[in-house]
């Protein structure tokens, strides 16, 4: 046992056979073993981190990042009226989705932690976007749907975003989260190798079961639940695993400019997660 509670459920957690993580007793939640500080948090999400840190780059990664979009705003279009809708998106970084999004959707607005991404959506994209903590931000209307892409995994405290999302989304509002999913097989196949557990940028480890339960604790009903793959761009999945995972820098120097690596390329290996979720009626 140790002296932390799960965040989902208040369950007891104890050490993971994975290290440096820890399980609930109750739940099955996953979260880091890690304690960080508000000023330790928005150092690791300098610019360092959008260029080179976590992603290769992220500039290269935009044609297939809107791909990735465009196929999310589609399944979006399923549960709502989006030409009607005001999006809201929680964690919009540069505004590559926010971007996309404003010709789809009636209104389109974002917040990031990151001051450089946030000035770089504002300046250069002309977006709505503003660099503070959500949890302290009060949103000017109700949006009919929130977003966060790849966001929930990084938050200190997942539960409190959850709670403020449904709190703050109109009656029959839509939050959609996309995020790794602990419990697939390609994740249990990997065990503590599993590409998504690196803390401390990955506070928090969910499936499909626990993501469920923190969203109907909020008042939310899961419409969609699924593992659709995503599109990357071939060149920075060589830079990964030729540079970042096997030391051969040199190798990815000599070939990484070949025009054949200047494509994007659709992968699914079944363990990232996209859940959309309705706010109930309150009767
Ligand atoms: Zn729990």
């Amino acid at each position: 046992m140790t002296d932390k509670y799960c965040l989902i459920c208040g369950g007891a957690y104890i050490e993971d056979r994975r290290p440096g993580l820890l399980s609930c007793t109750a739940c099955g939640f996953i979260s880091a073993n890690v304690d960080l500080t508000g000023e330790q948090l928005e150092a690791l999400y300098s610019e360092k981190y959008f260029f080179g840190e976590e992603y290769f780059d992220y500039e290269l990664e935009k044609e297939s990042l809107e791909i990735n979009f465009r196929a999310r705003i589609r399944t979006l279009r399923r549960y709502m009226n989006v030409a009607q809708g005001a999006l809201f998106e929680i964690g919009c970084a540069y505004g590559y989705f926010l971007n996309i999004a404003r010709s789809s959707f009636r209104a389109a607005s974002g917040i990031d932690i990151s001051k450089d991404a946030v000035t770089h959506a504002t300046k250069n994209l002309g977006l709505n976007a503003v660099a503070a903590d959500y949890l302290s931000y009060q949103v000017k209307q109700h949006p009919d749907a929130i977003v966060m892409w790849d966001v929930i995994e990084h938050l200190p405290r997942p539960d409190l975003f959850v709670e403020k999302a449904s709190a703050d989304l109109s009656t029959g509002g839509l939050i959609a989260i996309t995020t790794g999913d602990i419990s697939s097989l390609n994740a249990r196949l990997r065990g503590k190798n599993w590409r998504m557990i690196h803390p401390p940028t990955h506070l928090h480890y969910f499936s499909i079961k626990t993501l469920t339960l923190l969203l109907e604790k909020n008042g939310f009903e899961v419409l969609y639940a699924r593992h659709p793959g995503t599109s990357r761009n071939l060149r920075s999945i060589l830079y990964i695993v030729l540079a970042m995972r096997l030391k051969m820098g040199k190798l990815y120097d000599r070939i990484g400019g070949w025009s054949f690596f200047d494509r994007s390329i659709s992968l699914n290996l079944g363990d990232i997660m996209f859940v959309i979720a309705k706010k109930r009626e309150v009767l």
